[in-house]
């Protein structure tokens, strides 16, 4: 008989440890199919080590199968969407969840989502409501539309409008504007899946209303406008006015559709971008962007404009397949609440994060940088200028000056750091500039200034 035959008599069978006390109340708990599968993969693992004639492995392993079961399983059940501390600066981060919501949101989730709601009931009348109202009448007085409707995000704005009035005819796009938002958001294959042929107009840098009047025709659907949100082209550029847009489309009869993404509703200092009222003032009908960039919401795209296109898209039965569930009408109504009264500089993450002055981050920074002196001395720390973004494919040429404390240890390289934050727990996202790593308290709350603490005198050594 071979030693690895003979070591793995010393294992118990999957049946046997099913059948102890305190494995079984693991079950009542997490469930048999869980509980089978990570003792499974337990007691291959305890078996391959046997194969290989780790006798010390094997013991210990029999010995305390239902205690390493019991810590497999509570890794199991953690949430596999975890917090993380944003240290890199850039506000509207998408891989890190874009817009954080203010507490009040939250709340107001938490509220809806655990009880029934008038979601789609009409409480004056007692009979069948739309869920729009929510959204719509708020909306009515911040950007001064008519009507709205609420979708999944902008892409799904864009593609409902494209479907809803140019299937099977034509949309007019400066070739300026043929933009990728994030890779899987490409202007012509959005065209393509709303059912309607793109028709380019004018080129890369010029484009003249000239251009899109001789575009124009009985197979035009639409004109769309694009914010280039993600980059700007400078040097010898034309691109007709808004209201020469507008014009040209009423005077065809055809609805003049702009996607300004990033859903600026008050200007912000320093970023030069179209605010939502700005262009339905314009002229334009019908108005797209996203509810996580500067609105600083939750992930939805907005649609505003005049009742009967608005009613239109609503009408569309794309737009079953598109609309929001009560949760992101909850957040996006308590968002709403705060930009009516005029406190999202203060209130609302997003827009108080791209506000900040950089004296009021470099103050963070310094007085940030003294504690962990104090915690960690290991560390090198030092105060740099630099700039943070606005990100999530707004104002991509703006660079918010910001205050970056520069962290360096006597023996790990930066990439080394930056690895240690990003496994720890919770996880810190930070950057290396100059070779060096750099965390930007833009992004970070002051309440979670404990935990990137704690976490740089991990990474430090242990000496806190
Ligand atoms: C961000 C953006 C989109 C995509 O919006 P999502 O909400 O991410 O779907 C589309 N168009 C423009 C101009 C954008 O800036």
């Amino acid at each position: 008989m071979s030693a690895g035959a003979d070591l793995r008599r010393l294992l118990p069978s999957v049946e046997q440890v099913l059948q102890r006390t305190e494995v079984r109340a693991l079950e009542a708990r997490h469930g048999r199919a869980v509980v089978v599968r990570e003792l499974r993969a337990l007691v291959e693992d305890a078996r391959t080590r046997a194969a290989a004639g780790d006798r010390a492995a094997v013991e210990s392993a029999a010995a305390d199968l239902p205690a390493r079961l019991a810590a497999r399983l509570d890794r199991a059940r953690a949430a596999s969407l975890v917090p993380v501390v944003n240290a890199t600066g850039v506000v509207v981060h998408t891989n890190l969840g874009r817009s954080r919501l203010p507490p009040e949101a939250a709340e107001q989730v938490a509220r809806i989502a655990t009880s029934y709601s008038n979601l789609e009931f009409d409480l004056a009348a007692g009979d069948r409501g739309q869920r729009e109202v929510h959204a719509e009448t708020r909306l009515r007085t911040l950007v001064g539309t008519e009507a709205a409707v609420v979708v999944n995000n902008n892409a799904a704005a864009v593609l409902l409008a494209v479907n809803t009035f140019a299937e099977g005819r034509e949309v007019l796009v400066s070739r300026s504007e043929l933009v990728e938002i994030g890779g899987s958001f490409r202007i012509p294959d959005v065209l393509r899946k709303g059912g309607a042929r793109l028709r380019e107009v004018g080129t890369t840098n010029r484009t003249r209303i000239a251009d899109y009047r001789s575009a124009l025709g009985p197979e035009t659907g639409l004109i769309l406008k694009v914010h280039p949100s993600n980059f700007r082209i400078v040097g010898f550029t034309e691109a007709p006015s808004r209201s020469e847009l507008v014009a040209l489309a009423h005077e065809a009869g055809v609805p003049m559709v702009e996607d300004l993404g990033s859903g600026l509703l008050e200007p912000l200092a320093g970023l030069d971008e179209t605010t939502v009222a700005e262009s339905l003032r314009g002229g334009v009908d019908v108005v797209t962007f996203s509810g996580d960039k500067l609105l600083g919401g939750p992930q939805a795209g907005l649609v505003v404009g005049g009742s009967a296109r608005i009613g239109a898209m609503r009408a569309n039965p794309l737009y079953r397949a598109l609309r929001v569930d009560k949760m992101t009408l909850a957040a996006l109504d308590a968002v709403l609440v705060i930009h009516e009264s005029g406190r999202a500089a203060a209130d609302l993450p997003t827009p108080r994060m791209l506000s900040a002055s950089v004296d009021e981050v470099r103050g963070r920074a310094q007085a940030f940088a003294a504690r962990i002196q104090a915690a960690a001395p290991s560390l090198t720390l030092a105060i740099v200028e630099g700039t943070s973004a606005a990100g999530g494919g707004a104002a991509p040429t703006a660079e918010i000056p910001t205050a970056l404390l520069r962290v360096a240890h006597g023996v790990k390289s930066a990439q080394q750091l930056v690895e240690e934050l990003r496994r720890g727990d919770p996880p810190v996202v930070a950057r290396i500039a100059d070779g060096a790593l750099v965390l930007d308290l833009r992004t970070v709350a002051p309440d979670e200034e404990d935990v990137l603490a704690a976490a740089l005198a991990r990474v430090a050594g242990g000496d806190a």
